[in-house]
C-alpha cells in the first residue's frame, strides 16, 4: 500500500501540489533543535509516562475528561472562513472518535476490537473566555497573509497576521487557517515545558464534515489525529523506521500508510509485526479519513497519563457550560441554543429535505433533517 501510494504521490504532484497529511513530527524535532529547555522536558516524557502509568493502575477508572476548546479562524479569503456549522461538526467528530462512538467501528478488525479504547475523552466549544465572559469558543480574524507555514506559525499570535492563544493551561487552542504546501495539520506535544505555541493547527479544507473539504481527508481525522499528537500520542511507527511508539498494543510498522488498506496489511520490513500486519486503521497512521476508526486502550493510557501529568487543568475547571463532563448533561439538561444551516445561517426554522445543526448549549451538536 505503502510503495503504490508514493509512486502515484510523484505522478500526482506533477500535477498538482501533494498532500502532506501531518507535521508534527516535523514541528517536533525542528523546535528541540531550536530550543534545548523544550528538547530537555521531551526526552523525559516518555520514562514519565511509563511511571505515571505503572504508579496508577486504576487510572482507567476515571470519570469522563472534558477539554474546553476555542477555534480560531484565521482567514483572508470567504473560503476560508468557514461557518460555524463546520466547527460544529468537527467537535462532534473529535466527540464521537474519543468516546469510541463513531459509525464505522465495525470497521475495526474483529482482532483488535477488544483493545479498541473509549478515551472518555470530551470536547466542549468553550463558553467562557479567559476573561470570564460568555463565548461561543470560536473567534474569527481576517488576515492579509495567503498562506501560514509549519516554521513560523505566524497564525498564532496577532503580531504576525494571526491570533494569540487563550492561556493553553485551560483551552485546547486551534486554529483553522490555510497552510503551504497542502499541509493538513501539526500539533504541539505535551512536556512540562510551557511552550507558547501550544496547540493545534488544522488546514480549513479538512476541519469538520461539512463545508469546501478536500477528499479523502473530510471526515475531521485530520483533527483527531493532531488532538492525539497534543495528548502525547506518537504515529505509529515512531520517530523512525519500525520505530517504537510506546504503546504495547498497537503492532510495530515500518512507517506510514497511505490511502485504504486491506486487512491483514503486512508489512515486511518489520519482522516483528506479526501475523495480523500494521494497524492502518489506527487514528494516528496517515490513511484516508474514511479509513480509520480506533484508538487503543494502550494510547488511551497514554493521552490520560499526559493530560494527568502535563494538562491537569483539564480535570478541573468550569469553561464548558458550568459543568465538567459534557456527558453528565448529555441527555439531561441541556438546553438548545440555535439552529443553523451549513453555511451557518441561523433563520432556517423553516427550511425542508435540508441538514440542519441543532446546537446545544453543552456544546453537542446534533445533525437533522425535516424531510417533506
Ligand atoms: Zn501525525
Ligand atoms: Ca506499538
Amino acid at each position: 500500500m505503502k510503495r503504490i501510494f508514493t509512486l502515484l504521490l510523484v505522478g500526482i504532484s506533477l500535477i498538482t501540489s501533494a498532500q502532506e497529511r501531518c507535521g508534527t513530527e516535523a514541528y517536533t524535532k525542528n523546535m528541540m533543535k531550536k530550543n534545548a529547555s523544550f528538547a530537555i522536558a521531551r526526552d523525559k516524557v516518555n520514562s514519565q509516562t511509563e511511571k505515571w502509568i505503572k504508579n496508577h493502575p486504576n487510572h482507567r477508572e476515571k470519570t469522563i475528561i472534558t477539554i474546553p476548546v476555542v477555534v480560531h479562524v484565521v482567514w483572508k479569503t470567504n473560503s476560508e472562513n468557514i461557518s460555524d456549522a463546520q466547527i460544529f461538526s468537527q467537535i462532534d467528530v473529535l466527540n464521537k472518535d474519543f468516546r469510541r462512538l463513531n459509525q464505522d467501528t465495525s470497521d475495526t478488525p474483529p482482532i483488535w476490537q477488544s483493545i479498541a479504547a473509549d478515551s472518555e475523552i470530551e470536547f466542549c466549544l468553550a463558553t467562557t473566555d479567559p476573561n470570564g465572559n460568555t463565548t461561543t469558543g470560536i473567534t474569527r480574524t481576517q488576515t492579509s497573509l495567503s498562506e501560514f507555514t509549519i516554521n513560523d506559525s505566524y497564525m498564532k499570535s496577532a503580531a504576525s497576521g494571526g491570533i494569540n492563544p487563550w492561556p493553553n493551561d485551560d483551552y485546547l487552542n486551534i486554529w483553522v487557517c490555510n497552510l503551504t504546501g497542502g499541509l493538513l495539520g501539526y500539533a504541539t506535544p505535551p512536556s512540562n515545558f510551557n511552550n507558547p505555541e501550544d496547540g493545534v493547527v488544522v488546514r480549513f479544507k479538512s476541519f469538520g464534515t461539512t463545508g469546501a473539504l478536500q477528499s479523502p481527508y473530510n471526515q475531521g481525522r485530520t483533527t483527531t489525529h493532531e488532538v492525539g499528537h497534543w495528548l502525547n500520542l506518537d504515529h505509529l511507527w515512531g520517530y523512525g523506521n519500525c520505530g517504537n511508539d510506546q504503546v504495547s498494543d498497537t503492532p510495530k510498522q515500518e512507517d506510514e500508510n497511505f490511502d485504504c488498506g486491506t486487512f491483514p496489511f503486512q508489512d515486511v520490513a518489520c519482522n516483528t509485526t506479526g501475523v495480523n500486519g500494521t494497524m492502518f486503521m489506527n487514528y494516528m497512521d496517515y490513511t484516508n479519513d474514511a479509513c480509520m476508526n480506533l484508538f487503543t486502550n494502550g494510547q488511551k493510557d497514554r493521552m490520560l497519563a499526559a493530560i494527568n501529568q502535563y494538562r491537569s487543568n483539564m480535570l478541573s475547571h468550569n469553561l464548558c457550560g458550568g459543568s465538567v463532563g459534557i456527558s453528565e448533561q448529555k441527555n439531561n439538561n441541556r438546553k438548545l441554543i440555535k439552529i443553523v444551516d451549513v453555511l451557518g445561517r441561523t433563520n432556517t426554522e423553516r427550511q425542508k429535505n435540508t441538514p440542519l445543526f441543532y446546537i446545544y448549549d453543552n456544546g453537542s451538536v446534533e445533525k437533522k433533517m425535516i424531510i417533506e
